[in-house]
């Protein structure tokens, strides 16, 4: 059962104290009672510091434990408000406004806060989508048209994975790539769309073989009944995803934390149509809890490029701030 505060009132009675926030995510993580991740065993003890020992194996786990949570010496109570916060903020959340809610000192604690929580909005490999998908990539920033197939200056190269809902968009997943060869695109799809979709692409040769992946590839080859339209869905997105980035974020977006923006935009985009922001948060910390994590697809089938999931997650770390304009 969904269970989640329905507003910020609920959300401060309920979460007031570390052990009801503990509870909350237990319930989420474990909803049919404690399984221990080493030895699956059933039974667990729960000790006063928040650890689970189990009986059998006397593994110790936490709560928390492979999560955004895990490691961080501020109060989960704190952590609930941030991510009350950053799912209630109709397009999109600034460090400044974490720092302002929470009382948080510092700039950057606040900075990274919200990086963590939109690092955690999008699991690579989760949750893919399926059905009929258009794929296509666009260029975020920089000044002039990019040539296609090659690295284009002061741009990033974005796939548009878009699921088709009817004439509507269903969801969606975007993923930076260094270029729009097979190499970069064949893991970008296999990343974001599941094996016996029917993957529509234009006829770039950066998506030959992806029959070989186990995809039904659609090509759509321009005529006068599609004119320059040839993905509409794809289109789309890539147009209100750079729209949100220069009104919500100014445009000043580096290359670095694209990804994180990426995340972010993604999370909300497919869910624009629930009312609930307690329905938001809940799903946020769903997503963030290690135990309904789907496998890993595995990558260096995929293509032979293990290194690409790496490389994404590489560039969250990184602190540098290379402005792009947009
Ligand atoms: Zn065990």
């Amino acid at each position: 059962m969904e269970d989640y505060p329905k507003n910020l009132l609920e959300l401060e009675r309920r979460f007031s104290t570390e052990e009801a926030c503990r509870q909350y995510l237990y319930e989420l993580r474990w909803p049919d009672g404690f399984q221990c991740p080493r030895c699956s065993h059933e039974k667990g003890w729960r000790s006063s510091d928040g650890l689970i020992r189990c009986t059998p194996c006397d593994y110790k786990t936490s709560v928390i434990a492979g999560t955004i949570f895990e490691g961080t010496r501020k109060p989960l109570v704190l952590w609930f408000r941030a991510i009350w916060w950053v799912t209630s903020q109709k397009n999109g959340a600034s460090a400044r406004g974490v720092q302002r809610v929470l009382g948080l000192g510092s700039y950057e604690t606040a900075w990274a806060w919200l990086h963590k929580l939109r690092r955690a909005m999008v699991r690579p490999g989760r949750d893919r989508l399926s059905g009929t998908v258009e794929v296509d990539e666009t260029y975020i920033g920089g000044q002039k048209p990019g040539k296609r197939g090659r690295g284009a200056e002061g741009k990033a190269l974005v796939v548009i994975a878009a699921q088709e809902d009817g004439k509507r968009i269903g969801r969606i997943r975007l993923q930076r790539v260094t270029d729009a060869s097979a190499r970069s695109l064949k893991p970008a799809v296999a990343q974001a769309v599941e094996t016996g979709s029917r993957v529509r692409t234009d006829d770039w040769n950066g998506y030959n073989g992806l029959k070989h992946l186990g995809y039904v590839h659609e090509i759509v080859r321009k005529d006068s009944a599609v004119e320059d339209n040839l993905l509409p869905l794809c289109n789309r997105v890539a147009a209100l995803v750079k729209r949100w980035l220069i009104g919500t974020h100014q445009g000043a977006v580096s290359h670095e934390h694209l990804d994180y923006y990426l995340d972010e935009y993604t999370f909300r985009f497919n869910r624009r149509t629930s009312r609930s922001r307690g329905k938001l948060f809940y799903r946020l910390l769903q997503q963030e809890l290690p135990q309904s994590l789907k496998p890993m697809i595995d990558l260096s089938r995929a293509s032979g490029q293990q290194g690409q999931e790496i490389a994404i997650y590489s560039s969250y770390a990184s602190q540098g701030d290379t402005p792009i304009d947009l």
